[in-house]
């Protein structure tokens, strides 16, 4: 019997051809978040289970159902970190980071659920996310919609994302709503599917997000918050789509928004795309003044969003199916071996090139096949030079793009690729 050992359900392995299209795409958020003046943060992936019971709440699935918890030796009960928002409050609170003044935080690495794995849903995923600490208006709220609206024009994305807003006011908004909630659910108690029922007791607000059909028309007539915000929350609100309005931003009120996480308040909003089938969800965010209050006498307004990079980059290559020459690793140059010296002259010249040309790759194919095969894989992989040791030690050069091939001298390759690549020695 084959005892192959497996990777876990619901993790995936980010293989060699693959790990270029990452780095591109963190490229790119890196570019992103200096543009706006965000600090990285570096979080730990283990934290407390007590932390995210209290910061996304009992009700949620993820507490219910999707922790990863143990034990650890010393009896603490930890857990693998679902999501991002809740370590880096605890950081900001631990290490006093907002005391008198604002910040603007990014990270980014893996999160773990225990979900039903599928398409753009993973057990370990990895999430970008951007949060802004201490800054209680509306035009904070605007600037993430910005950020992220950036990043998709940037990757090409925009039309085929769309914006949906909504507010969630107050604990205190809520709580009224919620009231108004229930008693519109009671009466249609019969419409509600077996999820929905057991939600009244715990989440009422996210029988909302029930894509059960059967219920649409009646969760479509429900309660609104937005008719429960009062003034100040209902200004803060107008204010962010006036402020979205203004760079003309199109997007739409969802007034059945309401996300998984407990921990939202006032604005929220989500980066929705038809291209993904039922995980069209590749950025969801918002703001969450209650959160700090949950462990901390004083409160801290805060907002942010997270994004999933898995989903980002299946949205990306499903729209432009693997054309882009960055999205694939080839080397500069390639040195080729018919000398029988265990690579010592092939290993010598590979590292005089780099230390003269330090911007270039330079690998050298120690596979010990026949020269006709390493040149093969070496145009496989898509070089650009192609550096031949013959048997009586001299070298060839190809190349490539030229088609040009020369005998030529160790000095003289030296030259030959230092003017070649001019562009990039700058
Ligand atoms: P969904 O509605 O898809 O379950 P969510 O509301 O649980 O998403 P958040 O907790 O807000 O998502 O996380 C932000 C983003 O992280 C999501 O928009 C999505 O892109 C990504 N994400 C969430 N869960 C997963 C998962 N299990 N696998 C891959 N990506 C995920
Ligand atoms: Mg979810």
């Amino acid at each position: 019997m084959s005892t192959k050992t497996k990777a876990i359900r619901g993790m995936r392995d980010v293989l060699p051809d693959e790990t270029p299209i990452w780095q591109w795409l963190e490229n790119k958020l890196r570019r992103l978040t200096f543009r706006y003046g965000y600090n990285e943060m570096r979080l730990p992936l283990l934290e407390p289970v007590s932390l995210f019971e209290r910061s996304i709440g009992e009700a949620t699935d993820i507490i219910a159902k999707e922790m990863y918890n143990f034990t650890d030796k010393s009896g603490e009960h930890v857990t693998l970190r679902p999501e991002g928002t809740s370590g880096c409050m605890r950081a900001v609170l631990e290490n006093n980071l907002c005391y008198n003044k604002t910040q603007r935080i990014w990270y980014q690495g893996p999160m773990f659920r225990y979900e039903r794995p599928q398409k753009g849903r993973l057990r370990q995923f990895t999430q970008f996310g951007v949060e802004a600490f201490a800054m209680k208006g509306p035009d904070i709220d605007a600037e993430l919609i910005f950020m992220v609206r950036d990043l998709f024009q940037e990757l090409g994305l925009t039309q085929y994302v769309r914006l949906e807003l909504n507010s969630l006011g107050t604990l205190e908004e809520r709580q009224q709503h919620r009231e108004q909630l229930l008693l519109w659910f009671e009466a249609h108690r019969d419409i509600l599917d077996e999820e929905s029922i057991k939600r009244l007791e715990t989440n009422p607000l996210r029988i909302l997000d029930s894509k059960n059909p059967a219920m649409q028309s009646m969760l479509e007539q429900a309660p609104k918050l937005l008719d429960y915000l009062n003034e100040e929350s209902r200004n803060h609100f107008n204010t962010v789509c006036q402020i979205i309005d203004c760079a003309g931003i199109p997007y739409t009120i969802n007034p059945r928004l309401v996300r998984g996480l407990d921990y939202y308040t006032r604005t929220v909003f989500e980066w929705i795309t038809d291209e993904l089938g039922a995980q069209g969800t590749v950025c969801g965010g918002g703001r969450y003044d209650g959160l700090a209050e949950l462990f901390n006498p004083k409160a801290l307004p805060a907002c942010g969003f997270a994004i999933g990079i898995e989903r980002l980059l299946l949205l990306i290559q499903t729209l432009q199916q693997n054309d882009n020459p960055l999205w694939h690793f080839s080397a500069n140059v390639v040195i080729t071996n018919e000398m029988n010296d265990d690579g010592l002259y092939a290993q010598t010249i590979a590292e005089k090139i780099r230390s003269n040309i330090n911007a270039l790759s330079v690998v050298v194919d120690c596979s010990g096949s026949k020269l006709k095969r390493q040149h093969h894989t070496a145009r496989q992989n898509q070089c650009q030079i192609i550096v031949t040791i013959n048997k009586d030690h001299t070298l060839r050069m190809w190349d490539l793009s030229g088609a040009q091939q020369l005998t030529i001298g160790e000095k003289e390759l030296i030259n030959w690729l230092q003017k070649y690549y001019q562009k990039f020695l700058g």
